[in-house]
């Protein structure tokens, strides 16, 4: 689900649902239009996971959560950041900068194993990109084959731009603790990868090929390990930079 910006994920367990991450705010009416496409009734969703505090990954979370009375769940790092600076949500660089994070119901900490029917989800606490990045690891089963899925739970480096950082109290040493990171959850045995936004996994293109040749570009073991080491090889590059720390 999600739009060409953001990803948002849908898992089903018998007819109970849940989503990773929510999308922005003003797109709650997508986002529920697609779970009646994808087959599904939103009344079923009984909970949204959170891979980081920034207002477009938990959008639509505080709706849902009104809608459909679901219970909304964030690393306890990305409850503790946005409640000593709410600001840290970046609502302002979106349209309506008077929004308001959602009230969290569950704070899920490093190592934590969240389950959800079928579903066992391994929460895996990533700080770079904002100091709550959560990353999360669990078997998806696909036509009677078993998957281990990874999601890594935020790779963009505009947040730890040293501006940045002064300018929302957050840490020196994000940069850091980002490469400490990808370290962590390298040797993850990732066969389907889901990225935190599309174009960091190439998902509207796979999604369009998988359409075209029935084949599914979304399994690929080698795609983790040289995400991850990519991602690694651009964060020693920025540190060096001038906008590194
Ligand atoms: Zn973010």
């Amino acid at each position: 689900m999600g739009d060409r910006w953001v990803c948002v994920y849908l898992l089903c367990s018998g007819d109970q649902l849940m989503l990773i991450d929510s999308g922005y705010p003003h797109t709650l009416h997508l986002l529920t239009d697609s779970i009646y496409r994808l087959g599904f009734k939103p009344d079923n969703l009984r909970w949204i996971l959170h891979t980081h505090e920034h207002f477009d990954h938990f959008g639509a979370s505080r709706e849902f959560k009104h809608l459909y009375g679901c219970k909304l769940a964030i690393s306890a790092a990305g409850a503790d950041a946005l409640r000593e600076r709410p600001d840290r949500a970046l609502l302002d660089w979106g349209p309506n900068p008077n929004a308001q994070p959602p009230q969290f119901d569950k704070v899920l900490l490093d190592g934590q194993r969240f389950e959800f029917g079928n579903f066992s989800i391994d929460c895996v606490l990533t700080p770079g990109h904002s100091t709550g990045t959560m990353s999360f690891f669990f078997d998806v089963t696909h036509e009677q084959k078993t998957y281990r899925a990874g999601l890594y739970g935020g790779a963009g480096m505009i947040t730890v731009w040293r501006e940045h950082l002064a300018r929302y109290a957050l840490p020196q040493s994000l940069p850091e603790q980002f490469i400490g990171s990808l370290k962590k959850v390298a040797d993850e045995p990732v066969e389907l990868m889901l990225a935190n936004h599309p174009r960091q996994g190439r998902m509207i293109e796979k999604r369009e090929r998988q359409l075209k040749n029935g084949q599914n570009p979304f399994i690929d073991a080698a795609e983790w390990p040289a995400f991850i080491a990519q991602k690694e090889h651009e964060v020693q590059a920025f540190m060096l930079s001038d906008r590194g720390t």
